[in-house]
């Protein structure tokens, strides 16, 4: 993920974090690219994870008497292309199926159903053309496009399909779904679906403003809702808590009856995978989903890839535990407290680096800082 960006500097990090099933764990910096831009070869980014991966495989390290290895990757949607050197936003983008999508309005929109599965074996032999990024290789009349490997095929062990995860509740959920409706409740759209009246808008948000959530929560209040979304979108944890905590029934009196009951099924197949304890009833969540997508294709005519996403939520979460387990919340969380350690003007690795250490030796409470300067930030 880019740690940050700014008009001279990149830097992109790659968190780890140990899968512990009885406490919680925090991630932790595996390593820092910085440059000009971002890294142009992710072959030569992703290199020495693979080596180092490799190395400790080898050396059959153990926690806790439990074998370490890789349980999967969680990035959002750009990075995860990047690094599995897939096309972006082709028709055949999604990671998981071979469903085509086609050009529609301006966009690339896809199917509601799965298509063929994808495979381990298909990616690593380059057999899904248009999906694998392709370079010019060779001169001449002997110039041709060959696809791109990615570097973490080096990885044996790893499924190049179903270890990489796209169903993070934030970006899928949060962002995805539940602005989406934000934004139809809002904004309204076409002639169905009007925007929301402003009577019922600050009847809404006095409701809002009234609503104070647990002190395991930060922020613990709201700020008004308006027509632009601006809080909204720029503070996905106002959406997260909204769609967590106080959920679409909420918004129930405010939106109209269609709106609300296309929408409630992602609540509810949402609702049944936060947790283990439902894991009996994750079936049902799939049957919900489809519904949705079903209503939602039939009222605005069709679905983005990010819509198309909640065909694979189910089995995802199937294989990788519930929604919480496959968060990219801890790792935003980190790379933001990093961000306020590094300071534009200088070297972000060095800052980052004596940074970590310095965490390292207070973590440790050894007493031996090691002799970095202070970031001046
Ligand atoms: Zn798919």
């Amino acid at each position: 993920m880019p740690l940050y960006k700014n008009l001279s500097q990149v830097s992109w990090t790659i968190l780890g974090m140990v899968q512990d099933p009885v406490q919680q764990t925090e991630p932790f910096v595996i390593g820092t690219y910085t440059g000009e831009k971002c890294p142009q070869r992710m072959r030569d980014f992703l290199r020495p994870l693979v080596d180092e991966v490799n190395s400790l495989n080898g050396q059959n390290v153990t926690i806790n008497a439990a074998s370490v290895r890789i349980d999967g990757f969680n990035t959002d949607h750009r990075a995860l292309c990047l690094i599995k050197e897939v096309q972006e936003g082709s028709q055949l983008a999604c990671h998981k199926c071979e469903a085509i999508g086609w050009q529609a309005h301006g966009g690339m929109v896809y199917p509601i159903e799965k298509g063929a599965q994808r495979t381990d074996a298909g990616f690593r032999e380059l057999r899904y053309f248009g999906h694998h990024k392709e370079e010019l290789v060779g001169e001449g009349e002997n110039q041709r496009m060959v696809a791109i490997q990615s570097a973490l095929v080096g990885i044996n062990y790893i499924d190049m399909v179903e270890d990489f995860r796209i169903g993070d509740e934030e970006h899928l959920l949060h962002t995805g779904i539940f602005v989406n409706l934000l934004e139809n409740l809002m904004k309204g759209n076409g002639r169905e679906i009007l925007p929301i009246e402003q009577r019922k808008l600050e009847k809404l948000n006095r409701r809002l403003m009234r609503t104070t959530l647990p002190c395991e929560c930060s922020p613990r209040h709201f700020v008004p809702i308006s027509k632009d979304l601006a809080q909204y979108l720029l503070n996905r944890l106002y959406l997260g808590n909204l769609m967590k905590y106080v959920g679409i029934t909420f918004f129930k009196d405010a939106m109209q009856p269609e709106l609300f009951d296309m929408f409630i099924r992602v609540y509810w197949g949402m609702s049944l995978l936060s947790s283990s304890y439902f894991r009996a009833h994750w079936p049902v969540a799939e049957i919900f989903f489809s519904q949705f997508l079903s209503l939602y294709k039939e009222k605005f005519g069709q679905i983005s890839y990010k819509f198309h996403c909640l065909t694979h939520l189910v089995e995802e979460v199937t294989r990788f535990g519930p929604l919480k387990r496959n968060s990219c919340r801890p790792f935003d969380n980190m790379l933001n407290s990093l961000r306020h350690v590094v300071d534009r003007r200088q070297s972000a690795l060095d800052q980052v680096s004596s940074t970590l250490l310095l965490r390292e030796a207070a973590f440790r409470k050894s007493g031996n800082a090691p002799n970095f300067p202070l970031s001046t930030k």
